[in-house]
């Protein structure tokens, strides 16, 4: 199978080690891509939000699959035109990827489908902002209705600061704080089988202890120790079967990665919020841990035959992988420094700790740092602790002038 996968992040990393360790790949392109992608797959330019361009390009290459990475995309109908091209595509249509495109749509859709989720407003004036934000009291939880990357949400107790960034948003959602640990669940479904993976939690804010702004994501980790082993099967049930079937049902069929934040509150399952992709870096463990290999199940999404898919098969092993941020991340952050050691982790590491690359890329035989988020060392081990002795080690060899990580990943999961 010839594979091309849309996008350029850790996550895209992540997918394309996954696709060229299964058989069934026979080639495997990316477009854009950065430079750790480029020692698995073959890159090429490609304006990843230019439909045409992308399916243009699929056709050119002849791939039997394209796989879309990254929300922006997605929500601009990339999948659309890829289909329209006659080509299999993982990834939901522009509609169906309004469940992250817009929170507003997202809550109509839980409404419709009885998932439970926080209770919220949707405001568009100044009268609207202050009732809601009266209505629910500190902490305040105020959402851009709109994508922003993981960063468009203030969770405050500070009425100033939460009134301030609802004036800032053209669209705005005010809702109820959930209490209680977050967990990632991702699913693959067809727009009517679902599969759910192995659940993954992450950390949003940039600094130890969940201090500092949020972030795209610092680090993640899996499986949850701590979780309730009922936990995937009852998500299935009340959140991720239910809001497929109502996306059916409203002609707006979603196939691809169905992605639910949730937070396990005093009082169950909540959804904070669903993604139409993979999430980034939940995706680098939870294909760490996926035995299957990839690309059948992708195919199998995106053709609609989930139905006859033998159940996924897991690694005993745990993951953690722990980003590495420029300077300044998430503010304004520094690029164009150059990344040394990554020769290190491959040579000393490997298999069990690798370097997936996020914002990087090569320029005559060196590796700068080109974006936010740049490096994602990801690592498994017989448990959490394990793992994340590794990936820290394997991070340990790294250098990166003023690059910030966290050193907390996992460590309280871990048992430390
Ligand atoms: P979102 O973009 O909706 O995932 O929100 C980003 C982060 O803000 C989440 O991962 C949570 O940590 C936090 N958050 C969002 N909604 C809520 C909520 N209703 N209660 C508490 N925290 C929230």
């Amino acid at each position: 199978m010839k594979v091309l996968v849309i996008g350029g992040g850790a996550r895209e990393h992540a997918l394309c080690r996954s696709l060229s360790l299964d058989p069934d790949v026979t080639a495997l392109y990316c477009a854009p891509g950065n430079a750790g992608i480029a020692e698995v797959a073959e890159l090429h330019p490609v304006d990843a939000l230019d439909g045409d361009a992308v399916a243009r390009l699929a056709t050119e290459l002849g791939a039997e699959l394209v796989v879309v990475g990254p929300e922006a995309p997605l929500v601009a109908g990339v999948a659309d035109a890829v289909r329209a091209a006659g080509i299999p595509c993982f990834g939901p249509s522009g509609e169906a990827a309004q469940l992250e495109g817009s929170k507003a749509f997202a809550k109509d859709v839980m409404a419709g489908a009885g998932v439970p989720t926080a209770r919220s407003y949707v405001c568009t004036t100044p009268a609207e902002i202050d009732e809601a934000l009266d209505a629910f009291g500190a902490p305040y939880v105020v959402k851009d209705d709109g994508l922003a990357a993981g960063k468009g949400v203030v969770v405050t107790d500070d009425l100033a600061a939460a009134r301030d960034h609802a004036l800032s948003c053209d669209r705005v959602v005010i809702e109820e704080f959930l209490d209680g640990p977050e967990v990632s669940l991702f699913a693959i479904t067809d727009g009517t089988t679902v599969l759910p993976l192995q659940p993954a939690q992450d950390f949003k804010r940039a600094l130890d202890g969940d201090e500092g702004p949020n972030t795209g994501g610092m680090g993640a980790y899996s499986p949850l120790p701590w979780a309730d082993p009922k936990l995937v099967d009852e998500v299935l049930e009340s959140v991720l079967q239910p809001t497929v079937d109502e996306l059916r049902r409203r002609g707006t069929p979603f196939s691809g990665l169905l992605y639910a934040g949730l937070a396990i509150t005093s009082r169950g399952v909540r959804v904070i919020e669903f993604n139409a992709r993979f999430g980034d870096p939940e995706t680098q463990v939870v294909l760490a841990r996926l035995r299957t290999p990839l690309a059948g199940v992708l195919l199998a999404s995106a053709n609609g035959t989930l139905d006859v898919l033998p159940p996924l098969t897991w690694r005993d092993d745990a993951a953690v992988t722990v980003v590495i941020a420029s300077h300044n991340y998430p503010d304004t952050p520094r690029t164009g420094d150059p990344i040394d050691g990554l020769a290190d982790v491959a040579a000393q590491d490997a298999p069990d700790a690798y370097v997936l690359h996020a914002g990087t890329r090569a320029e005559g035989g060196a590796v700068l740092s080109a974006g936010g988020r740049v490096l994602s060392v990801t690592a498994t081990g017989k448990d959490l602790a394990a793992a994340r002795e590794r990936a820290y080690t394997a991070l340990g060899r790294i250098r990166l002038d003023d690059s910030q990580h966290r050193t907390d990943i996992a460590l309280k999961a871990a048992g430390g």
